[in-house]
């Protein structure tokens, strides 16, 4: 996914390392051509031109020019400068899913990958933590997808709540609660409507939902293919309904990658998971160490 970017950057790092000495004019040359990588691969301008900035600012405190591997130097203050913006605070891959049920709240447009991922993840919570899950879809609007969860949840062998007709989401939030406890769940996870945009109605839904719900987590399903885009919804989604991170799926396809850069750094929200295909067990904990290497090859 960041193969080009990765290209770019080793093209200005060759160039860097192939060099003995370097003055400061050397150092600005190949900052600015990563900024450009950077932009290229939908990396936001903001994060792009901080992200140079830092790099600028350690390269010359180290006088990295003075140093006898100039060029290496500089690759390793990239490098750091990557993972940290990627880097939270928290393992990724730990819910908080103690005092059972434990609800999560799964928030993100149609389309975005958010009931797959509600599969993927109550999976992985079966079979690595040996969880109950239970899942509810509240997508009262089509009911195409509540019969979708209910699908793979037969497939992957874990309880859907069933479905009434004419329920609203808040009282499905609340069913799924009361049958979560009463059946002895650890987990409950609710798969909230998605629409196109974000609109008035979706997020107040989704707000209504996660005052009955209180969620543990509130999961946001964002597509990675959909590059800065991805990181404006995350904003405002995180801006009215609150959300204690981000899944990017699609991260399989050929996207720019530079939405995970700036996802972070702009909405201060982790990112999770990657969803990397269509099957039940495409889905990763979010690594960064393992992107910032991929991003710099
Ligand atoms: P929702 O409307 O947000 O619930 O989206 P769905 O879960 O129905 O997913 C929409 C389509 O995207 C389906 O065909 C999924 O199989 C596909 N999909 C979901 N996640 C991924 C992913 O990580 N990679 C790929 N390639 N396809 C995905």
């Amino acid at each position: 996914m960041f193969e080009n970017l990765s290209e770019r950057l080793s093209g200005v790092f060759d160039k860097l390392t192939k060099q003995g000495a370097l003055s400061e004019d050397d150092v600005k040359t190949a900052l600015r051509e990563v900024r450009i990588a950077l932009l290229e691969a939908d990396v936001s301008l903001p994060v792009a031109r901080d992200f140079v900035k830092a790099v600028q600012d350690k390269a010359t405190g180290q006088s990295v020019t003075k140093s006898v591997t100039p060029g290496q130097q500089v690759v390793k203050i990239v490098h750091d400068e990557l993972e940290h913006i990627l880097t939270g605070d928290q393992d990724p891959g730990a819910l908080k899913i103690d005092n059972p049920p434990a609800p999560i709240l799964m928030v993100g447009l149609q389309g975005s990958g958010k009931t797959t991922t509600t599969a993927k993840l109550a999976k992985r919570l079966k079979e690595r933590e040996g969880k109950r899950v239970l899942m509810a879809s509240l997508d009262t609007n089509r009911p195409a997808a509540m019969e979708q969860l209910a699908i793979l949840g037969v497939q992957i062998g874990v309880d859907t709540l069933p479905i009434v007709k004419g329920e609203d989401p808040v009282a499905i939030a609340k069913r799924a609660k009361t049958q979560a406890s009463l059946g002895g769940y650890d987990v409950y996870m609710l798969d909230t409507a998605g629409r196109l945009h974000i609109d008035q109605e979706l997020i107040a839904q989704a707000a209504a939902v996660r005052d009955v719900a209180n969620p543990r987590e509130t999961l946001l399903v964002v597509d990675g293919l959909t590059g800065q885009d991805a990181v404006n919804v995350a904003q405002e989604f995180d801006d009215k309904i609150g959300v204690t991170g981000v899944v990017l799926t699609r991260m399989d396809g050929d996207g720019r990658g530079g939405a995970a850069l700036s996802m972070r750094a702009i909405t201060g929200k982790p990112i999770r998971f990657v969803g990397l295909g269509e099957k039940m067990d495409a889905i990763e904990t979010f690594e960064p160490k393992r992107i910032a290497g991929r991003i710099l090859g």
